[in-house]
């Protein structure tokens, strides 16, 4: 692997990242179409940031590898040089990756996301005018999703139906939690899960959550848990987030919970004009929802949702039935961050559409707007706001790929180099 001649690394001091203005950047161009689209990004970012910052900044790119491309080259799905150098270099964005199919790895983005302990997922999920949705009202949905990436029923802590260890493991809870073993309905016919869920791995996915909204001028941040059913995970990780929110945040911060102990003291009508005084005083609010009520309201009434953190497995299904809602796969964008060290991936969240590689049709709209993402990351909002600009014109003039085309009426279909191209000229404009 090459390192760049010219370029430097992106630091890490006590207030935040420290960002050169020539920072080197490892890419993974990934498989299937990802190649593709990853042509598409590159052209993109550059020329944000050249109409941003004409020639002050610069991206200077080095290729790393993992997937079927290090296979070819390194014979290794993911060589270790890859996760070093996104360690040394801290930000990276990368393509889709096929998932091997046998061998160890269950799949390179978990495998990516556990050694770099990139514990928030981060989605943002906006609308676009002029975007196919299937709901009425897909302008009143912009939130960012947080979603706990590392613990949770994916921490993987399984026992399979009829194995030995599984037996053994039920034989050990009937034994010491005879109360907790009655309620297992067929034990002998049970695959078991755990689904731990800890103070600190809470506490930090929300801390980012709240950081973010603080520091973006967002209104709320509204915690989605199963807690009435699950209290000591789910229900457990919502008083955990109060919990930081009044203890480390009081001064900025107003919580549903301050407002149902304010309506316990003293009425509802006292505790609604707390919670309006906070408010107005630039409070930002945090509140909680059931995570099936969560997945209905952000249908019915999304102006009511902003900034979301959430467990595991809730952000999972909230983060594809929000992005479905404003165009869906081709078009969302992510990134795994750590939000203590700075380190971050940001990536295509789809996957790599093998059917279409090479044909330069796909929408590299996923890998752009993670491209955007991570131009904020750094600190350079000034031309993450030209990609959104240069993409709310293109789509406005219906110059659309094969995906939305097939949705939208009279819309011109282009090519995914072509909707490169067009982004650029209008940043160009
Ligand atoms: P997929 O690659 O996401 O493709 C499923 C369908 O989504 C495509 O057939 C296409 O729909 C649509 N699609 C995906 N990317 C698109 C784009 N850029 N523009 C427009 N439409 C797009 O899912 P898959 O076929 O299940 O998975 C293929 C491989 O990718 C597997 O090896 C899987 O493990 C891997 N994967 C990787 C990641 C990742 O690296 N982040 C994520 C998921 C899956 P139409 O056919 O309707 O046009």
């Amino acid at each position: 692997m090459q390192t760049p001649e010219q370029g430097e690394k992106i630091t890490r001091n006590g207030a935040g990242l420290r960002v050169p203005d020539q920072p080197v950047i490892p890419f993974i161009r990934g498989d299937g179409t990802g190649p593709d689209i990853w042509r598409a990004t590159v052209r993109v970012l550059d020329a944000a940031v050249e109409a941003a910052y004409g020639g002050k900044r610069r991206l200077i790119w080095k290729e790393i590898y993992a997937g079927e491309g290090a296979l070819r080259k390194f014979n290794n799905w993911l060589p270790d040089e890859t996760i070093d150098a996104i360690r040394e270099y801290r930000v990276a964005i990368k393509g889709p990756l096929t998932t091997p199919v046998g061998g160890g790895i269950r799949s390179l983005n978990v495998a990516i996301r556990q050694l770099l302990d990139l514990y928030v997922c981060q989605r943002p999920v906006r609308w676009f005018e002029g975007v196919p949705s299937p709901v009425r009202d897909p302008g009143a949905v912009n939130m960012v999703i947080f979603r706990e990436n590392t613990e949770d029923i994916y921490a993987g802590a399984e026992f399979e139906q009829g194995q030995d260890e599984t037996r053994r493991f039920l034989r050990l809870m009937q034994e010491n939690f005879p109360d907790r073993y009655q309620r297992i309905r067929f034990p002998e016919s049970s695959g078991i899960g755990l689904k731990p869920v800890s103070r600190e791995g809470s506490q930090r996915l929300f801390r980012a959550a709240l950081e973010y909204a603080l520091a973006q001028n967002r209104r709320s941040v509204t915690l989605v848990h199963k807690g009435n059913i699950m209290k000591y995970t789910e229900g457990a990780f919502r008083n955990w987030a109060y919990d930081l929110a009044e203890n480390e945040y009081g001064h900025r911060c107003y919580t549903w919970r301050q407002w149902e102990r304010a309506r316990e003291d003293q009425g509802e009508q006292a505790a609604n004009a707390e919670q309006k005084a906070a408010l107005d005083g630039g409070a930002l609010l945090i509140k909680d929802v059931i995570a099936d009520i969560c997945l209905q309201q952000v249908l019915t009434r999304a102006g009511e949702f902003d900034v979301i953190a959430t467990t595991n497995l809730n952000g999972d299904y909230l983060s594809d039935a929000l992005a479905a809602q404003v165009g869906g796969i081709g078009i969302a964008p992510g990134g795994n961050v750590n939000s203590d060290t700075g380190h971050a991936v940001f990536e295509a969240t789809h996957g790599t559409a093998p059917k279409y590689a090479d044909k330069d049709v796909v929408n590299p709209g996923s890998l752009i707007l993670s491209g955007e993402m991570m131009l904020r990351h750094l600190g350079w909002n000034e031309a993450a706001g030209k990609i959104i600009k240069a993409m709310n014109a293109v789509i406005a003039e219906r110059a659309v790929t094969y995906d939305f085309h097939r949705l939208m009426e009279g819309a011109t279909k282009v090519k995914c180099s072509e909707f490169g191209d067009r982004l650029i000229a209008s940043m160009q404009a």
